[in-house]
């Protein structure tokens, strides 16, 4: 059903983003891997890339920080030369500096914000060109339970989470006549590296507020991430998919 389409998963070296890439791929979908390059991601995205390939999938890594307009422009330019316009975006990129309100540093804020929602912002408008000749297209933002419910130590982060839903159903209503479709996929608590820093005591509380007892696997919210990438989801725009166990209804 998605085969030949050409996917950006943003910040896809690991984690949940690795997931979706390779659920993605294995659909027959050609994927872009962005990764920021500091430290050792690259190799990480070389590795996603790699088994990718293995698995008899198409990938490619591309560098990029989304949350600079420059990096992704020419990032956008680097995939259409070397795979095609991007049918199919996901916003997975994100990161957290929890603290309490009375520590946050305005740095701080500005940091999670610039990553987590003006990333998002830069991503969705550097692809729109593309997906507006083809007059098709699908956004997946992955936004967060707690951009819902709110979470002490996460002002940052659960108000870059929030702004992603606005910024979904904002562009979902601007973008339908185009035959763009945007929606948002609000993760729980999922084991990735996000969550792997956390002290055990913090992850038997997550435990204790789900109702399906246990944190998310990756898959859990690749799988949807995939269903809203695909036309089975085509008469659905400007919603979220919850994928939490059950820990806020
Ligand atoms: P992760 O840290 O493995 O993935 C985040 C990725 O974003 C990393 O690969 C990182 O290198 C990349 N990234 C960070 N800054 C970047 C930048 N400026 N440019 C490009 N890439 C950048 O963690 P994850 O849990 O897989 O998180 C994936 C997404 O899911 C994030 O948006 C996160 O907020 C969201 N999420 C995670 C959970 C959870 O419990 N793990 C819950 C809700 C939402």
């Amino acid at each position: 059903m998605l085969d030949g389409k050409i996917a950006l998963v943003t910040g896809a070296s690991s984690g949940i983003g690795r997931v979706i890439a390779n659920k993605l791929a294995g659909l027959g979908v050609k994927v872009a891997i962005n990764y920021i390059d500091i430290g050792d991601i690259k190799a990480d995205a070389e590795a996603t890339v790699a088994e990718i390939k293995a698995a008899g999938g198409e990938a490619a890594a591309f560098a990029a920080d989304v949350s600079s307009e420059e990096s992704v422009t020419a990032m956008i330019k680097e995939i259409n030369a070397e795979l095609g316009p991007v049918d199919i975006l996901v916003n997975n990129a994100g990161l957290t500096q929890d603290t309490l309100i009375m520590r946050m540093k305005v740095e701080q804020w500005e940091k999670v914000l610039d990553v987590n929602l003006k990333g998002a912002f830069i991503c969705t408008k550097a692809v729109l060109k593309g997906m507006m000749k083809s007059r098709y297209g699908k956004i997946v933002n992955i936004a967060s339970v707690v951009g819902f419910s709110g979470n002490a130590g996460q002002a940052n982060y659960s108000a870059s989470k929030a702004g992603l839903v606005g910024l979904t159903k904002t562009s979902a209503q601007e973008l339908a006549s185009r035959g763009i479709r945007v929606n948002a996929v609000a993760p729980g608590f999922i084991r990735t590296a996000m969550t792997e820093v956390l002290p055990e005591t913090v992850i038997d509380a997550m435990k204790a507020k789900i109702s399906l007892g246990t944190l998310g696997e990756p898959e859990d919210v690749a799988d949807a991430v995939v269903f809203l990438a695909s036309h089975e989801s085509d008469y659905i725009t400007g919603n979220t998919i919850h994928v939490n166990g059950g820990m806020y209804m």
